[in-house]
């Protein structure tokens, strides 16, 4: 899922979206796109499989009777080893139980969805609970299929138990939701955390890939550069907020007002959970300091501490 804020528009061509058939995109892999299309998966889910003959698929993508078939009509007659799955949105794993019902192909990847407060409002809500893996891949574990190797590479924040896959052999990356062209990705509280996103950033622009699949739209051509856009561009909203509070902004509705000039009001809900996001990261580092009375919305505020940003802002 993507956040509809506003980006770095570093790439304008990849913002175009994938054909939905059947897509060769290199020697090791094919695309399908699934059919639901929405303000937050773009075209549809992306669905790659890797290999020929004996092949994986990476995100089977939502529930949809739809999709499966044509899953299976492009394996005819090859076998499905396995199933790869980033993350346990439902428009990434929906699909993964009937797909390995039709193949008997073991479903591997993240972490089943643990919810860390009781109740499931906003995009936790949106995770799916039937999401049972014959087995979990850890940061760095390695899976080697007939012809091809896949390497789990852990990065939090779109949510906690995002995976994204490096395909060793073609030095590519399946990016999942944490790093798409078509949009920044949308990293929402509780189970969302910008502290760990900006983490699992910094991750990869540690590693060496060319290209990343992600897990909505085209692919990400520049991952290098655009990763550093991306960093840029939270460091900079960041900073919009902090400079929000100092002008006495309080709540979360008054800093989207301040923050997100000209938004469309459809997307004032998204905003506020990024907001919040960036809340909890400057609050975790000492440099906001939250309140919440009894029956009312939380406010924040600057900390009372002299630090690089109250000198700034003061
Ligand atoms: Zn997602």
């Amino acid at each position: 899922m993507a956040n509809a804020e506003s980006e770095p528009d570093l790439f304008p061509a990849a913002r175009e979206p994938p054909p939905r058939a059947l897509t060769r995109l290199s020697p090791m892999m094919r695309r399908i796109v699934a059919p639901n299309a929405s303000p937050l998966t773009f075209n549809g889910t992306c669905t790659y499989i890797v290999g020929e003959g004996a092949v994986a698929i990476v995100d089977p993508g939502p529930d949809d009777d739809s999709h499966l078939s044509a899953l299976l009509s492009a394996i005819e007659g090859e076998q499905l080893e396995t199933i790869l799955v980033t993350h346990t949105h439902r428009d990434h794993s929906g699909g993964a139980n009937k797909l390995r019902a039709a193949t008997g192909a073991r479903l591997v990847g993240a972490a089943p969805f643990m919810p860390r407060v009781d109740g499931m409002g906003g995009l936790d809500a949106s995770h799916d609970r039937d999401y049972s893996p014959d087995a979990i891949l850890a940061d760095g574990e390695r899976l080697h299929g007939s012809g091809y190797s896949i390497e789990a590479v852990a990065t939090p924040g779109h949510c906690s138990n995002h995976l994204c896959f490096a395909l060793l052999e073609e030095g590519a990356l399946f990016s999942g939701d944490h790093v798409m062209a078509w949009s920044t990705s949308i990293v929402a509280p509780p189970d969302g955390s910008m502290r760990a996103y900006m983490a699992s950033l910094e991750k990869l622009r540690r590693r060496d890939e060319k290209i990343y699949w992600p897990g909505h739209g085209g692919p990400v051509l520049e991952p290098q550069r655009y990763l550093r856009a991306l960093i840029h561009h939270r460091r900079q909203r960041e900073a919009s907020i902090l400079t929000a509070l100092a002008d006495g902004a309080q709540t979360i509705p008054a800093l989207v007002a301040k923050v997100y000039t000209g938004l469309s009001p459809t997307l004032t809900g998204a905003a506020g959970l990024s907001t919040l996001a960036h809340l909890e990261d400057l609050r975790e580092r000492g440099l906001v300091v939250a309140e919440a009375p009894d029956g009312g919305a939380a406010r924040f505020r600057l900390a009372e501490r002299r630090g690089p940003f109250s000198d700034k802002l003061a």
